[in-house]
């Protein structure tokens, strides 16, 4: 056989196999359905609720658990973003990268493409972020994920629960998961609670749901610990604007590393994940800030190579940083008023400039998909 044609067949089977903890999830939630609307709520051997009770508790639940596999769904099968085109190498200029074998004249090629490109990150060793993989300069925040063999906007990371790369296109809906799959878990095994105690003093009688009901509360409050820690640490990456990967390696600007190269203060750190919009933020439908492949930064000096600035100042700062080695000093988020005195965060300031958005980049708008 072809080695082409085993390498298929190999990726096929892993492509199988990337779906089998979604079908574990989807599983044990369908598994948790029947035991706690069939036995615990609606099968009367078990249940001493009051008929009132019995139907707040389900009409709560319901509620609840559309929101989770709602958020769910949207999580696995929102497809990640990849960087525009304007990121990718033309054909020219893949023909000249390929002529030169120095590291130092392919950087001056990448160099020389970067500059019409808002890229203000760097490798760590002061190169253009360059994939080879995908043959396109990465765009800042933008990873190449392994998994996917593709280039993904503001990866956050492979998560093997949603067979998907959570990145720029779906963060919020991953947000929402942990959200609503918590709420799903603590609401379990706060209403479970009794019965878990009745099966230990023998209040409950001896049929076969009352082993649903044990297992239901130990797996909602065992996965309640590790969800709450998870949601936890998302909910200080959101309020820091990290990554999970920017929060293992901190970002590398012309200046240097700078961990909070991306924050804008809390409130504007949240509205670019969850956006503007109050009565979009719990429900999951697209509605992050941005065009996932710039995003504002608090940088006082600016790359002088750049012809605009992520935070739009004027090319006044141009001059200032010429002739001068960087490090340029990066604004703390107490010091972000240069941000919120002008209209540097363009994305989120009001409504008209909606319109705006993805301007640097004409290809892509976004848009409130409810
Ligand atoms: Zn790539
Ligand atoms: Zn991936």
């Amino acid at each position: 056989m072809a080695p082409s044609g085993s390498r298929s067949i190999k990726r096929g089977c892993q492509r199988v196999l990337y779906w089998i903890p979604v079908l574990f999830i989807a599983l044990i939630v369908a598994w948790s359905y029947y035991a706690y609307v069939l036995q615990l709520c609606i099968g009367k051997k078990i249940s001493c609720l009051g008929e009132d009770t019995s139907v707040v508790y389900l009409l709560v639940y319901h509620a609840v658990f559309i929101m989770f596999v709602w958020a769910y769904w949207q999580t696995i099968f929102t497809k990640p973003m990849n960087p525009l085109k304007e990121f990718h190498l033309s054909y020219s200029d893949k023909e000249l990268l390929e002529r030169e074998d120095r590291g130092e004249s392919q950087q001056e090629i990448l160099r020389r493409i970067a500059k019409d490109l808002p890229i203000y990150t760097r490798t760590n060793s002061g190169a253009i972020r360059f994939c080879d993989r995908c043959q396109l300069l990465k765009p800042d925040r933008c990873h190449h994920c392994s998994v996917c063999d593709k280039c993904i906007l503001k990866m956050d990371h492979h998560c093997p629960w949603v067979n998907n790369c959570v990145g720029f296109s779906n963060y919020k809906f991953f947000m929402l998961f942990l959200a609503y799959s918590l709420l799903y878990c603590l609401f379990i095994t706060a209403t479970d609670l009794q019965y878990f105690i009745k099966f230990w003093t023998n209040g409950l009688p001896d049929t076969q749901a009352k082993f649903h009901i044990l297992f239901l509360f130990f797996s909602a409050s065992m996965f309640s610990v590790s969800l709450a820690s998870l949601f936890t640490y998302h909910c200080w990456l959101v309020c820091k604007n990290r990554s999970t990967l920017e929060a293992v390696r901190a970002p590398v600007f012309r200046h240097g590393t700078d961990k909070n190269g991306f924050s804008l203060g809390f409130s504007k750190n949240f509205r670019q994940v969850f956006g503007d919009e109050v009565k979009y933020w719990p429900i999951p439908v697209f509605s992050s800030l941005g065009d996932g492949c710039s995003f504002p930064t608090c940088l006082v000096n600016l790359d002088p190579e750049q012809p605009s600035s992520p935070t739009g100042s004027n090319p006044a700062n141009k001059g200032a940083a010429e002739g001068r080695q960087f490090p340029s000093k990066p604004l703390r988020e107490s010091q972000s008023r240069l941000l919120t005195s002008t209209p540097s965060w363009t994305e989120s300031d009001s409504a008209t400039d909606k319109d705006k958005k993805g301007a640097s980049n004409p290809g892509m708008t976004i848009e409130n998909e409810a």
